[in-house]
């Protein structure tokens, strides 16, 4: 099982110290308690119930099989918004079909749920869009989503996500993990359309250069174009420029910059490889190291902490502590425990995402290899190869117009892309280095 939480880095010998004071020392109970819970989100036993998709394991409470009949419906939302429907058109094709909703298909196997549910078919937007956004189905479990307030409070708060932690592998998935992360990157681009009803492949993706805005589309003179929304709504205060690019002319470039991107891998992809790990890892592996360093120094201290821990409590044992002083201490050494471990949590996250920069880009060459030529911009390729596009503000230059955009491209942002000209140059050149070679 492959544990993506890295704050557990608990010492056993104070978890077993900890023991000895259960009796005397509630706080610590409390503190055993939540670690007992912690150490079962880890090894991948649910402490909820399962999603709809899953249902429990009768021979072992902890464990979520996948229910085939719920699972199938799943499968079908996911296909669906892969196919460009959104969650509304998704929920009206699963009332025409009369497939049960999640709590009416509960009802109808003899679980019981709580709130009366209102129509058996009526699925609600809402249900819909928390299914596509559910990590379960990629077998990832999110635990801790809620945290009590102390050991005596029985109220309990959401946890910040980024303290939440995510076991993956946890169960069988029912959604693979690429189809998954692409029906993530379609909702975060929704496509929403204009009063008029216009839609286009490139809303939501488009951002202003220089107020970091998202552009807006609008039709006038019967063209569909693009303006920063925040000229739009400050029309008189303009605090930004218009940044107005056609569609048409927009789709040209974009198709035209796709194109160029797609023959430069297929030409140079160990070209390209070496340029993203040049700008992305080597320059930053001083920086990785230091904080690696930092790792270790917060674990040594981590341990000389306990060391004093156990070194007060003797000392109160034997009478040469007071009660007072001990919890004094004790609390100062329990509180600096816990900020380096959040330390080593963040820092542990930030040398880690080095390793995915990586892997981010041989997900990009994945991608390309699906397609050998790009003749037309659909939703689809735009999905696979384009995080965004920021549109810069058109420029006069020796009495020419232009317009700059920058493609963020999936999993890896700008690609500094050779010139037509520079790729003949590196041809040449391998040409040159292959033929001494051979010589
Ligand atoms: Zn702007």
């Amino acid at each position: 099982m492959d544990n993506v939480d890295t704050g557990s880095l608990e010492s056993n010998e104070f978890a077993a110290f900890t023991n000895l004071f259960n009796e005397w020392y509630p706080k610590s109970t409390s503190k055993k308690v939540k670690e007992v819970k912690k150490a079962k989100g880890f090894a991948g036993e649910h402490l909820g119930a399962p999603p709809y998709g899953y249902s429990r394991n009768p021979d072992d409470k902890t464990r979520w099989l996948v229910d085939e009949e719920a699972a199938t419906v799943v499968r079908r939302i996911f296909s669906l918004c892969m196919q460009g429907k959104g969650v509304s058109a998704i929920a009206t094709a699963l009332w025409e079909d009369k497939v049960l909703t999640p709590s009416a298909y509960k009802m109808s196997k003899g679980i019981g749920v709580a709130k009366k549910s209102g129509h058996p078919y009526n699925w609600e937007p809402a249900t819909i869009a928390s299914i596509l956004e559910n990590v379960a189905y990629i077998g990832v479990t999110e635990s801790f989503k809620s945290t009590r307030l102390g050991f005596k409070s029985k109220k309990r708060i959401p946890t910040a996500k980024d303290r939440r932690t995510y076991i993956e592998d946890a169960h069988a998935l029912i959604i693979d993990r690429d189809m998954w992360e692409k029906v993530q990157m379609i909702r975060e681009n929704k496509r929403r359309p204009t009063k008029s009803g216009v839609t286009s492949i490139f809303s939501g993706l488009l951002y202003c250069s220089d107020c970091g805005a998202k552009l807006s589309l609008a039709t006038a003179n019967g063209y569909e174009h693009f303006r920063c929304s925040m000229y739009k709504r400050t029309s008189r205060a303009k605090e930004c420029t218009q940044h107005y690019i056609r569609e048409d002319a927009l789709k040209q470039l974009v198709l035209k910059q796709l194109q160029h991107f797609l023959s430069y891998l297929q030409q140079f992809e160990h070209v390209f490889i070496q340029q993203q790990i040049d700008a992305t890892l080597a320059e930053r592996r001083y920086e990785l190291s230091a904080k690696q360093k930092q790792i270790e120094k917060d674990e040594k201290r981590i341990k000389e902490l306990d060391r004093l821990f156990r070194k007060i409590y003797e000392d109160n044992v034997n009478g040469k502590l007071n009660d007072e002083r001990f919890y004094k201490l004790s609390d100062g050494y329990e509180a600096e425990q816990e900020q380096l471990k959040q330390e080593i949590e963040a820092l542990t996250a930030e040398v880690s995402k080095a390793d995915t920069e990586a892997t981010n880009v041989a997900k990009l060459i994945a991608v390309t290899k699906k397609y050998t030529h790009i003749d037309e911009l659909t939703p689809e390729i735009l999905n696979a190869f384009v995080d965004k596009i920021v549109v810069h503000e058109r420029e006069k230059k020796d009495g020419k117009r232009t317009q700059q955009i920058d493609i963020y491209y999936s999993y890896v942002g700008i690609v500094d892309i050779p010139t037509d000209e520079e790729m003949r140059e590196m041809e040449r050149e391998y040409m040159q280095r292959t033929k001494r070679q051979t010589a």
